[in-house]
């Protein structure tokens, strides 16, 4: 880091002189949507935000990340809002270490990370399933077909709410899993996308009145990630 306030964190984690604003934007956007959410003002928010989080520990930025957005919104929504139960969603193609760290220490939230395997940043077997078993980790192989990953993510999902109703979703929406994506082997179309997100909302209105707060966290084709987000965020609105 420079005193000019730009520099790297680690070999893949940049930052400018904008890097501390545009984070703390990132985790308040997140914030803002679960306030929205739970106020009642609008059930279900997507937040096109910069930079990611999901790799993001405690002390220490990595992998792009600086913040731990949804992490962070989630103990937020604990805390602040008195939730006794919160399910994040993560189907970026890399493990979301950083949102397991931050939330494995808390039963009342439920981690579900779909991601290839092996791949950056290493961790994440199935086999880890943090200290109260409130991890659930789908490791997968690159190159499958869609519906393959599909029905791992919501196999999984489904693990975690048997017994546990979650009082709000939060979704670590990295499009990174789209064919195509340079850092990722995963084959999913925006389609895909937009289906995993009208069965999320679904199961949603079942638990808790449709709230679903999602957060962009990785996505290195430009063009398909806009195009991703837009299905996902008209299957958000719908
Ligand atoms: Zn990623």
């Amino acid at each position: 880091m420079s005193a000019a306030g730009g520099g790297r964190f680690d070999a893949d984690t940049v930052v400018s002189e904008g890097s501390w604003d545009a984070a703390r934007a990132a985790t308040g956007s997140v914030l803002t949507g679960v306030d929205l959410a739970l106020t009642g003002a609008t059930p279900r928010s997507f937040c096109a935000v910069r930079p990611p989080g999901h790799h993001a520990v405690a002390d220490r930025a990595m992998g792009f990340c600086i913040f731990g957005s949804v992490a962070v919104a989630a103990r937020y929504a604990r805390s602040r809002h008195g939730l006794d139960r919160v399910l994040i969603v993560d189907w970026d193609v890399h493990h979301g270490n950083g949102t397991q760290a931050l939330v494995e220490s808390d039963a009342g939230i439920h981690f579900v990370s779909m991601h290839q395997w092996p791949w950056y940043p290493g961790t994440g077997p199935a086999s880890d399933r943090g200290p109260h078993g409130n991890v659930w980790n789908v490791p997968m192989a690159g190159g499958l077909a869609p519906e393959t990953y599909m029905d791992a993510l919501r196999t999984a999902a489904d693990a975690a709410t048997r017994g546990f109703t979650p009082d709000l979703v939060l979704v670590s929406a990295g499009f990174d899993c789209l064919a195509g994506d340079p850092l990722g082997g995963f084959t999913l179309e925006p389609e895909h996308l937009a289906e995993l997100t009208t069965w999320l909302v679904a199961r949603a209105e079942d638990w808790c009145g449709g709230r679903v707060v999602s957060a962009l966290e990785g996505g290195y084709a430009p063009d398909r990630v806009a195009t991703a987000a837009v299905e996902h965020l008209k299957a958000l609105a719908a």
